[in-house]
C-alpha cells in the first residue's frame, strides 16, 4: 500500500516528474501548489513554503486524506540570480527563505509524525552549485550549500529511529529554472558537462525513489550527485 509521501513544488518541474515516480510505484502522494491547483492524479495541498501556517495546514490535509508524512521530498526553489555587488540584501533573503529556511520549516512539520512512526525520509534538493558555487548565483548557492548541513544533522539527531536524511544534487535540468538561461549560458554550461547534454527531470526522480526506499535505510547524511559528472572531483 506504500508510503504517505509529500513533494513540496510538485506541481511541476522536478518536483511534479518525483511525485508522478513516486505515485506511479504504489505510493499515496501529496504535492504542495500555490495556486496552480493538484496535477492530475495527485492530492494538491495550498503552501507557500515559506509561511509555517499554510505549511502546518497543507501537513494537516495530507494527514487526515493519506496519513502522517512518512516520505518527504523537500524540492521547492527558486533563483534570482545576479552578481554580489548587485545583489540586494532582499534578493538574498527571499532565495534563502524560499530555498533553505522553507526546507527547515516542512522538516520540523514533518518530524513529528515520523518520530511517533519511528521511520522517515527526508530528501532535499540541492544542487550541484552547492559544492562548486557559481558566479552569479551566491544567494542560490548558499542556501543549497546550507541543505547539506541541514540534512546532515537531521540524520544525527534521528538517525536512530529508523529516519534518513539525505540530498540529491542535481546539475542542469530540462525544466523552466533553466529554460530561461541565455542560448550563450546553455553552450557554455554544456562544454562542461561530461554527459554532454542536460537530465530529464525523470533521471533525478529515480535518485530520489532510491532515497526514499526502504532498502536505502543505511544511507543517511549522504549527497547524491545526479550531475553528468558536472561537479566531479569536490
Ligand atoms: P521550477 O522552477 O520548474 O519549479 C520550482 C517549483 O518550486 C515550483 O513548483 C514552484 O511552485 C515551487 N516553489 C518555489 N517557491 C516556492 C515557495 N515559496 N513555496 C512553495 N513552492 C515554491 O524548478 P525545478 O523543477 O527546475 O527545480 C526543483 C528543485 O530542484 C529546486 O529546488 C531547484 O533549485 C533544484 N534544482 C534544479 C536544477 C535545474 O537545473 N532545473 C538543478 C539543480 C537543482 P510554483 O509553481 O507555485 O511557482
Amino acid at each position: 500500500m506504500g508510503r504517505s509521501v509529500l513533494v513540496t513544488g510538485g506541481n511541476r518541474g522536478i518536483g511534479l516528474a518525483i511525485a508522478r515516480d513516486l505515485a506511479e510505484r504504489g505510493h499515496r502522494v501529496a504535492v504542495t501548489h500555490r495556486g496552480s491547483g493538484a496535477p492530475e492524479g495527485l492530492l494538491g495541498v495550498r503552501a507557500d513554503v515559506t509561511d509555517s501556517e499554510q505549511i502546518d495546514a497543507a501537513f494537516t490535509q495530507v494527514e487526515e486524506q493519506q496519513g502522517p508524512v512518512e516520505v518527504l521530498v523537500s524540492n521547492a526553489g527558486i533563483t534570482d540570480d545576479t552578481l554580489l555587488m548587485r545583489m540586494s540584501e532582499d534578493q538574498f533573503t527571499t532565495v534563502v527563505d524560499a530555498n533553505l529556511a522553507g526546507a527547515y520549516r516542512v522538516a520540523k512539520r514533518a518530524s513529528r509524525g515520523m518520530l511517533r512512526a519511528r521511520w522517515g525520509r527526508f530528501v532535499f534538493l540541492s544542487s550541484v552549485v552547492a559544492m562548486t558555487g557559481s558566479s552569479g548565483q551566491l544567494n542560490y548557492a548558499a542556501s543549497k550549500a546550507g541543505l547539506i548541513g541541514l540534512a546532515r544533522s537531521l540524520a544525527r539527531e534521528l538517525g536512530s529511529r529508523s529516519i534518513t536524511a539525505n540530498v540529491v544534487a542535481p546539475g542542469f535540468v530540462r525544466t523552466d529554472m533553466t529554460e530561461v538561461l541565455t542560448e550563450d549560458q546553455k553552450q557554455d554550461t554544456l562544454a562542461r558537462i561530461p554527459a554532454a547534454r542536460y537530465a530529464e527531470p525523470e533521471e533525478i526522480a529515480a535518485a530520489v525513489r532510491y532515497l526514499a526506499s526502504d532498502e536505502a535505510g543505511y544511507v543517511n547524511g549522504a549527497v547524491l550527485p545526479v550531475d553528468g559528472g558536472l561537479g566531479m572531483g569536490h
